[in-house]
């Protein structure tokens, strides 16, 4: 269980952004490589404790999931191993203190994007993101999701070469470089290029026959069955890592991440309201004021049997306790809130034109501020 990011960071709940931010310096400071007594893997994961605790806190939206759901709220956002460096983005917030340091420091695997791209060594493939639109119903019971995502993979047949039996050999063109310098004259006197060899596109390495699986590509596109847990309570914009589900990688390198968004649909019976729904129920006028019973659907799907208490005005909000969303990831259930309405008859028979009449001339009679006792005696006098 990861320590309190409060904690971490030194800093109280209700800290103001730049609060969070002075705190994070601070101790950016403290485990720099160059000062700290600690050995350099002790300063990394301590680095690293506070510069997750930092890409939560810093994050409104992050934070608020964390402030509710504690640890549970935000684990989807990293990596199934935790919080790594890839998940870190905001090395701009302290690239004055660490520098260019921060590139090499710590292994070079801080911030995949400050890494020298040459193509001919090995990279990891893109991640793919997939939007999820998952119901209420769904919210309040979780699922397991079934996800058919096309990306590409590694070809076996050449182990993603792309030479025919895998067989390549170093380009002759670029010395396996991946990279060829090009002179040209310029008013300015001559100009070096370094481009990307156009023999062996980037690689390094050239093959004479190629794949037939592949065409050459060292890649294929596939379509791969993934199966997403998306638990009970899920909120909007909840991110799934599923590792290795991504494009393939290049030159031997890993395959990228799928990540899964979560969205909720809009529902028309229900607005929903962290654990809380929201519904309405139309009544009538004599229920309003003398009280009385009426039926209201719930997420579960049930018809429930809610009372209206007399005096009920309109717009009234009664609470049905246990009937909302789970909190994430566990049995707790929200209240369910609905709200009470009328609805005005558009026509009405003789007899109950009759009562009606009756009705307001009572009320005319009836003096101002009486208590509320007093107009309901006169009603169930009528
Ligand atoms: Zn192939
Ligand atoms: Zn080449």
């Amino acid at each position: 269980m990861p320590r309190d990011y409060y904690e971490v960071l030194g800093v109280t709940k209700d800290a103001t952004q730049d609060e969070i931010k002075r705190a994070y310096r601070a101790l950016a400071k403290k485990y720099h490589p160059d000062v700290t007594d600690l050995s350099k893997d002790d300063a990394e994961i301590k680095f690293k404790e506070v510069s997750e605790a930092y890409e939560v806190l810093s994050d409104p939206e992050k934070k608020k999931l964390y402030d509710q759901y504690g640890h549970a709220g935000v684990n989807g956002q990293f990596g199934s191993g935790g919080f790594s460096w890839d998940d870190f983005t905001h090395a701009d917030d302290i690239s004055d203190i660490f520098g260019d340091i921060f590139g090499s420091m710590f292994g070079g695997g801080f911030g995949r994007r400050q890494q020298t791209r040459s193509r001919n060594s090995p990279r990891q493939g893109e991640s793919l993101r997939y939007d999820l639109e998952i119901t209420l119903a769904e919210v309040l019971n979780g699922k397991t999701a079934e996800l058919s995502i096309p990306h590409s993979v590694s070809c076996g047949d050449c182990r993603g070469t792309g030479g025919k039996d895998g067989n390549t050999e170093v380009c002759q063109t670029c010395k396996g470089s991946g990279q060829v310098q090009r002179v040209s004259r310029t008013p300015f006197g001559n100009m070096v290029s370094v481009g990307d060899c156009p023999k062996c596109g980037g690689s390094g390495r050239y093959s004479k026959e190629r794949c037939p699986k592949c065409g050459g590509a060292g890649r294929l596109n596939v379509t791969t069955k993934v199966s997403v847990e998306i638990p009970k309570g899920a909120e909007e914009e909840m991110r799934f890592r599923v590792a290795g589900k991504g494009e393939a990688g290049y030159s031997g390198g890993p395959p990228g991440d799928l990540i899964v968004v979560v969205h909720i649909r809009e529902n028309k019976d229900f607005r929903r309201d962290g654990m809380n729904l929201w519904s309405e129920v139309t009544t009538t006028y004599p229920k309003l004021v003398l009280g009385g019973e009426e039926t209201v659907g719930t997420i579960d799907g049930d018809k429930i049997s809610i009372t209206i208490p007399p005096g009920t005005q309109i717009g009234g909000v009664l609470r049905i306790s246990g009937k909302g969303l789970p909190k994430l990831g566990q049995g707790v259930r929200g209240n369910m809130f609905v709200r009470v309405m009328m609805d005005v008859p558009k026509k009405v028979s003789p007899y109950e034109k009759e009562l009606l009449s009756k009705l307001d001339d009572q009320a005319g009679k009836r003096p101002a501020c009486k208590p509320k006792s007093k107009i309901r005696q006169k009603l169930e006098e009528l």
